[in-house]
């Protein structure tokens, strides 16, 4: 059979319709999907062994002839068993295999066969159950480094395998679309060498060039497909704003900024001043004071006669940041509104139309405020609060809609800059590296639960002193994701507090399933300092700021991500009081208990991140998929830095070279990239 790389897999014997339909569950469809298909792992079936000195309990291949015809015996319903002799010079080894019928007629009395699995002793016999096995004379899946695949029901990995060795016998017509030039600088293996030992590595070395060529290529293409990005978006116009004298706006705040507040104030109004849509991410660790200056860029905008929408992950952050926007700018004349799911549909229709109308200059709401069909009169500026979901698509889809506001993204969660490069490889970023003045970094404490009494009683001396404590939970109802048993319930765990623990303090209990209104009552009585214990989940991660609150301790502190526990660190030590942070937690492994430890030793929000990052990978740092980045393959944005870096620099020199990808030459790495970002909206035309 003639195979090429657009050979459908349904052409090879053993792929029918139904097995070509599980296939094509996996992405499988062609040969050349197939080759792209890599292993998640692999199995080194490269020992040998005779019956005689296998080693036991070790997986080998051991050369064997099968002394007599298997005999396959019901022993009851549900259990058969296939069993045989087989012998080498050595010796002799008996072979069980349960359930697998096929065997009795699949091996032929008199023939040799590899077999692998581990051989083990029982009565001075030597054994093996269930091994793999196949004849000497067409040799697979033995005497070699064994691809494992990922699955799906109905797809094992040896049809897997065995497919995968028939589509690399076209691996030699896979076009090279790497330019000789660039395999050179950068030391990369061709591709035809790659494939073959991707899938069937020939020893270690091989398999880490392949693995090394495949994975610099994947970050070569993400990283030209988030330059052509970043350029169109240079390419297009935005409004260029007149920036006002700031003084007026600093003499609305009750501080004086600090110095990294005002240097980033400057590159933002450099940005908006520029005539083209400002893309900026702004890092600043918890209470470096980032909403003065997400202030400060929706009043150049408003002063411009444009309107601005501040977007905050959370309800109860959206109504915070109203109110604190409309306390700062109103005596500026600035017409500022709330739209949130919670409000009343009379209200909300009203907020919309205001918008539309343009009666109000700046919007605070959720997500929804973008993805709902909210029209606006003239939106100049999207401020995104603590907003890692508002990604390379989410910029696209506005553009698409025809809208190219300015767009600033706040983040909290400081992102290692080798990742923010990648996830954010189209935007600019300033940092505010410096807290406002006066501020005491939070003592923080890992306490195990046989202190749970201890750290009651030290609840209790902070009230006395005046102060107001968080008692945080896992979110087990908020988001419905059941995080199972053993998770303390928070309405329980309030009831508790309520009538045993602190009978005469108030407690009050905020959680996500709340109405917006129970909510926002819940938050103002503890701003006003009426609720004295605040038990809640994480919707109080991000933002929420009462000054007065010198205590959080968090339970099952084990369950939360590093930088997550910092965010929710960062509610306390606000104001001038000496704030803790005790982290309650039951787990006994020492991982987490270290893990929970690097929390209690710096307060370096970068450090925390990067802690987290090694711990956990990007996915769960940014939560799946909602980075809006394309599905890498074998490419680890975390891990791969070096590598990263490479691609980026080829990146650059080619686009140098050729910004548009148009010359032939190109052509098929134009079709890779465009392929890696089809589920982008808007990337090419
Ligand atoms: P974050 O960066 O975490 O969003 P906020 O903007 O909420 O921080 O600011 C945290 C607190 O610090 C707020 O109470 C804010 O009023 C205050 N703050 C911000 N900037 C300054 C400053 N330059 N001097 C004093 N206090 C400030
Ligand atoms: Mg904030």
């Amino acid at each position: 059979m003639d195979v090429t790389c657009g050979t459908p897999l349904t052409d090879f014997p053993g792929v029918g319709e139904a097995r070509a339909k599980k296939l094509e569950k996996l992405g499988l469809t062609t040969v050349d999907s197939l080759l792209h298909y890599y292993p998640r792992d692999y199995e080194d079936r490269r020992q040998y062994a005779t019956i005689q000195d296998a080693p036991l309990g070790v997986r080998v291949c051991v050369a064997a002839i099968a002394a007599e015809r298997p005999r396959l015996s019901y022993v009851r319903r549900g259990l058969t068993l296939v069993q045989l002799k087989a012998a080498d010079q050595t010796g002799i080894v008996y072979i069980t295999f349960f359930n697998q019928d096929y065997v009795e007629k699949a091996i032929r009395q008199g023939e040799e066969y590899i077999f692998f699995g581990a051989v083990e002793e029982q009565n001075r016999r030597r054994t093996m159950t269930n091994p793999v096995f196949e004849r000497v004379s067409s040799r697979n899946f033995t005497g070699c480094i064994m691809p494992v695949y990922p699955l799906t029901a109905g797809i094992g990995n040896h049809l897997l395998a065995s497919l995968a060795r028939r589509a690399l016998t076209c691996a030699g017509q896979v076009p090279e679309t790497l330019p000789s030039a660039l395999r050179q600088t950068h030391q990369l293996a061709g591709v035809e060498f790659a494939l073959q030992n991707i899938h069937f590595p020939a020893d270690e070395e091989a398999l880490s060039l392949a693995r090394r060529r495949l994975t610099f290529e994947e970050l070569f293409y993400l990283s030209i497909g988030l330059a052509l990005l970043k350029g169109r978006r240079g390419g297009r116009k935005g409004s260029a704003f007149s920036v006002p004298e700031r003084e007026a706006f600093l003499a609305l705040l009750p501080f004086a900024p600090t110095q990294a507040q005002v240097r980033v104030m400057d590159e933002i109004a450099q940005d908006l001043a520029s005539g083209r849509p400002m893309n900026r991410l702004l890092q600043g660790d918890v209470g470096s004071g980032k909403t003065a200056v997400a202030a400060y860029a929706a009043w150049v905008a408003i002063r411009n006669g444009f309107q601005a929408a501040l977007m905050a992950p959370t309800e109860v952050l959206a109504e915070q940041h109203c109110k604190s926007l409309t306390a700062l700018l109103r005596p500026a004349g600035v017409r500022v509104g709330l739209l949130t799911g919670g409000l009343a549909a009379a209200e909300k229709r009203r907020v919309r139309q205001e918008l539309a109308q343009g009666e109000l200059d700046l919007v605070i709401g959720t997500h929804a405020l973008i993805s709902e069909n909210v029209s606006f009169h003239n939106l100049g500026l999207i401020v995104a609060d603590e907003q890692h979901r508002f990604g390379v698509a989410q910029r696209a889809a506005l553009a698409a809609k025809g809208v190219v506001p300015h767009v600033l993204v706040m983040s909290a969660t400081p992102i290692p800059r080798t990742l923010a490069l990648i996830i954010y490889g189209d935007l600019d970023v300033s940092v505010i590296d410096q807290l406002p003045p006066g501020r005491t970094p939070v003592e923080t404490y890992v306490v195990r639960e046989d202190k749970r009494q201890r750290m009651y009683n030290f609840v209790r001396r902070q009230v006395e002193e005046g102060r107001q404590v968080y008692l945080i939970c896992p979110a087990v109802e908020e988001d419905g994701s059941g995080e199972g048993a053993g998770l303390q319930s928070v309405k329980q765990y309030a009831d508790r507090l309520r009538t045993e623990v602190f009978p005469d303090l108030n407690v009050g209990l905020l959680h996500g399933k709340l109405r917006p209104r129970e909510k926002e009552a819940v938050m103002a009585a503890f701003a006003a300092g009426e609720i004295q214990v605040l038990v809640a989940t994480t919707v109080v991660e991000v933002g929420v700021d009462v000054p007065n609150a010198s205590l959080i301790a968090v339970e099952n502190a084990e369950r939360f991500g590093l930088s997550q526990l910092h965010q929710l660190r960062g509610r306390v030590g606000r104001g001038k009081h000496l704030s803790y942070c005790v982290l309650l937690t039951g787990a006994q492994n020492i991982d987490s208990l270290r893990r929970l430890r690097v929390l209690a030793s710096t307060t370096d929000g970068f450090r925390i991140a990067e802690e987290d990052l090694k711990l956990r990978g990007p996915g769960d740092f940014f939560g799946r998929r909602q980075h809006g980045l394309p599905q890498m393959k074998l490419a680890d944005l975390a891990g791969d830095t070096r590598l990263l870096s490479q691609a980026q620099q080829a990146a650059r020199q080619l686009l140098d070279d050729d910004p548009t990808l148009s010359r032939p030459e190109h052509r098929l790495i134009l079709a890779q990239v465009r392929q890696l970002f089809a589920e982008t909206p808007d990337i090419f035309n």
